[in-house]
Order: C-alpha cells, then structure tokens, then sequence
C-alpha cells in the first residue's frame, strides 16, 4: 500500500537553500518505491529571491509535488510550523529546516519508526554542537535545565523540531489553538509514543542563520512563559516567608522592649508594620497569580485529552 509523506519546511530568506533541499529530498526520498511524497514550503515573508525559486520549483515538478503558502510579512517559524501542519493533508508528516542542517538522510529511519516499529512520532536529536559558539550552547543547557524543573513537561535536550509524526498527531497539534506556540514544548505535552534518533551537528548548507542572539532569547522567554505558571504563583511563598520572619521579630523585639526600662523609641514597631505590610500585599498578589495562572492555562483551550487509538466511532 502507498504511503504519503508531507515535507513541511518554513523558508526565510532562504533562496540559497531550496534547490539544493529539494534534490538532497529527492535523493532520498524518490527511491522509497512505497512512498508518495509532497513538499510543503512556507515562505515566512522572505525578503529575497526565495519565492522566485520556490515557484520555479513548483513549475519544474508539479504543483501536487510542490505546494507552497506565502505569508504576507515575517510572523515568525512558529506560525510557519503552525501553517505547514494546517496545509498538510498526508499519512506522515515531517517538518525540518530549509538550510539542510537536519541531514535529510535520516528520513528513512524516521520513515521507518513510524511505519513498521508502530511509533507515532521520531524526532531527531542533535547530540554534538560543535561549531556553535560555547555562550550558546550554555544558555541553552541552562534553558533546559530550568524548563524542565519548572514545568510539568520535559524537553529532551538536543530534541530539535526536526520530527516525523503520524496524521494523528498533526490533528492533536493543530487542536492547541493557542496564540503563542511553542512547538518543542507542545509536541512534548500531546505525548504519543516517541522514537529519538541521534545526529551530528551540521553547518548550514548556505546562507546565513536567522536568529540573533536577542531573537533566540525571546524564543526561550517565550518559551518558558507559554508552560510556566511558576514565576505568577512563586510571590506567595515568599509573602509567606517575609510575614514569618516579621511575626518572629515581633515577639523578639517585644519581649525586648518589655524587659528593659530605657526610653522606647518606636523603631522597631515601624519596621515590623512595615515589612508585615510588605509580605502581606506579596501573599495577596501570590493568590490573585493563582487566579491568574487558572484564567492563562484555561484560555489556551487546550484539548482535555488526546487519544492514542479507539475502536468506539465518533459521532
Ligand atoms: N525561519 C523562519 N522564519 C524566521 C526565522 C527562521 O521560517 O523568522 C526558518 C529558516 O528559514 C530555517 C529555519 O527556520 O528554515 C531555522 O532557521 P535557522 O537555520 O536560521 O536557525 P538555526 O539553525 O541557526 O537555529
Ligand atoms: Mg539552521
């Protein structure tokens, strides 16, 4: 039985890069007798030559073989994922990057996982990161340290968004209709069984990289925001603790007061109104973010649960 296989990639700037993808893709995936397979470019308001290419590409072989959205400005790779995977109509779904640093040559193990080995997503897995500056590679160990302490998910360090999933996971992806998306982290909360295979870091075939250090630190913000709750709730222990150490002072200085015969002088009184007042408004402001964190998490509208697989037909 055949097999479909959509290729979503979003592109910017990245007129270098698509001929040389769409070969590399071919190479690989043209000799895989049971597969029909589509590529799905995303152009991300490029402001170069990309879409000049990509609408040859789509000349040359056919538009059932290249289809293709173009946005009208920059929304960003996370809106480009979110397209691709809305266009994407096929058994298999994979989403990688233009510039060919996820080698395409793993698709057929990726392809194989999902076919035969009854995973519903393989993901790729960038275990070396040489060439990549040490201040980069740092920050991002850090950002996954603390994400995964912080939140109910876990990312799986070097986990890129390069992944092959079944159509079933593409619908559960596509029920999040949250606004600020954060692919990694959601892929890992829609679960499904995940195959992990490893790779080598690989220089970008040309071109330049798209994110600035100031982008990528709005990405972990970003990121950590769109599954954190922690940082709105955190206020309340530290209310707590400030009122406790106050309440402790208090009988200290009290007893203090009470037990010598000098002048009184009131000091101590108004630093204790003061950093009582302190800690309470703190553990009031720790309730309202638990309020908060509820009206966040429910906005999202995220599904309440996510089947694997039923025999029971829905209605
Ligand atoms: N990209 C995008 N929109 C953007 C930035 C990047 O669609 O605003 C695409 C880019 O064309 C590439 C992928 O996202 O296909 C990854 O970008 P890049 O290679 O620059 O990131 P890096 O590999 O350096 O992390
Ligand atoms: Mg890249």
């Amino acid at each position: 039985m055949k097999r479909t296989l959509d290729v979503v990639v979003p592109c910017y700037n990245e007129a270098d890069c698509v001929d040389l993808l769409y070969k590399e893709l071919e190479k690989v995936l043209d000799p895989i007798e049971y597969l029909d397979w589509t590529l799905i470019l995303v152009d991300d308001g490029s402001r170069d030559s990309t879409m000049f290419h990509i609408k040859n590409l789509a000349k040359e072989h056919g538009n059932e073989r290249v289809k293709y959205i173009s946005f009208s400005r920059n929304f960003g790779k996370e809106s480009a994922i979110y397209a691709g995977l809305s266009y994407a109509s096929s058994d298999y779904v994979v989403l990688m990057d233009a510039d060919l640093q996820h080698p395409p040559a793993l698709l057929k193990d990726m392809l194989n996982a999902l076919v035969n080995e009854d995973y519903d997503v393989c993901g790729a897995r960038r275990v070396s990161r040489e060439g990549e500056p040490l201040i980069r590679s740092g920050l991002s160990n850090l950002f996954y340290k603390l994400f995964n302490k912080v939140t109910a998910i876990e990312l799986i360090p070097g986990g890129s968004d390069f992944r092959m999933m079944k159509n079933s996971v593409v619908k559960a992806m596509l029920d999040m209709q949250e606004r600020g998306r954060f692919t990694k982290g959601m892929m890992s909360w829609v679960g499904f069984k995940t195959k992990w295979i490893e790779y080598k870091n690989v220089q970008r075939a040309a071109g330049v990289t798209k994110w600035s250090a100031r982008g990528l630190m709005h990405y972990a913000i970003d990121g950590f925001f769109a599954f954190a709750t922690t940082p709105l709730r955190a206020v309340i222990w530290l209310g707590f603790l400030i009122d406790f150490v106050t309440f402790i002072s208090a009988i200290i200085f009290a007893v203090r007061e009470l037990s010598n015969n000098g002048p009184r002088t009131g000091y101590g009184t108004i630093v204790i109104l003061i950093a009582f007042f302190g800690g309470t408004i703190l553990l009031i402001l720790g309730i309202i973010g638990e309020y908060l964190a509820r009206i966040y998490l429910e906005v999202k509208r995220r599904p309440i649960f996510i089947a694997r697989e039923t025999n029971i037909k829905s209605k």
